[in-house]
């Protein structure tokens, strides 16, 4: 197979996913997915409807002028999902791009933004720079991705915001960390048991308590940069069916 790249060249951005790709590289051409993909077909390619496929990486690869290594990051490292999340939109020039980054947290070191919902700037807010150099170079080395304690099924999502605003109350009551973290671990036991049980990242982890702990400590930190997901931790609080442990 070989294609002619779309007249209008279209960036590919950091870890950007093929479906993001092909609708921005789409759209900057004035046309849409189904219509290029159409015509790719009766050039007699062969293109199968899944959406995600080697040949269309190969097919937007070619029409994107890339690099045979666009697209190639792996779908779950060590059993893990790694999320298909929005890119830092600084980093995009505003453009929305999903991608997968699994050494990333959840700040852009290079734009100081963090990578939540919504995305906002962190300026001055140090803890959650180190933070994420510390998630980095520690936790994604060894394949721990940032959602890791949250990602798969919806209940498990959940339990992880649940989690953050807990610690998050926790953390305004108590200012040094392993108080904090051994106030959570102590709340958490009954629910942290069959997590631990049912997931292979948790036991790996538990096996390592060094490493526990400073997942914990990163977590914290990158999860809750002071006020910015108060709001958003709240309605999550408000709608769950959990108590905060009386202040000591
Ligand atoms: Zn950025």
């Amino acid at each position: 197979m070989s294609l002619q790249p779309l007249p209008v060249p279209t960036r590919v951005y950091h870890g950007e996913g093929v479906i993001s790709y092909s609708q921005r590289h789409a759209a900057r051409n004035h046309s849409n997915i189904a219509d290029i993909e159409r015509g790719v077909r009766q050039l007699g390619v062969r293109l199968p409807k899944t959406r995600v496929s080697p040949e269309r990486f190969e097919v937007w690869q070619q029409l994107g002028s890339l690099h045979q290594t666009t697209f190639s990051t792996p779908a779950s490292i060590a059993g893990s999902v790694v999320s298909d999340r929005q890119l830092c939109l600084r980093c995009t020039q505003g453009n929305r791009a999903m991608g997968r980054i699994p050494g990333v947290g959840m700040v852009c070191l290079r734009h100081k933004h963090w990578l939540g919902s919504p995305q906002i700037g962190l300026d001055g807010y140090f803890p959650a720079l180190t933070a994420e150099r510390h998630f980095r170079n520690h936790l994604a080395r060894r394949g721990i991705l940032f959602d890791s304690f949250a990602t798969g099924r919806p209940e498990r999502l959940c339990q992880g915001l649940e989690d953050a605003a807990i610690l998050a109350a926790l953390l305004d009551q108590n200012t040094d960390l392993p108080t904090a973290f051994a106030r959570f671990a102590a709340f958490r036991q009954p629910r942290i048991k069959p997590l631990v049980r049912e997931s292979a990242f948790i036991g790996r982890v538990v096996n390592l308590r060094p490493a526990l702990l400073s997942a914990a400590a990163s977590r914290a930190t990158v999860l809750i940069p002071e006020a910015l997901l108060t709001a958003h931790l709240a309605t999550v609080a408000s709608r769950s069916a959990f108590a905060l442990p009386d202040r000591q």
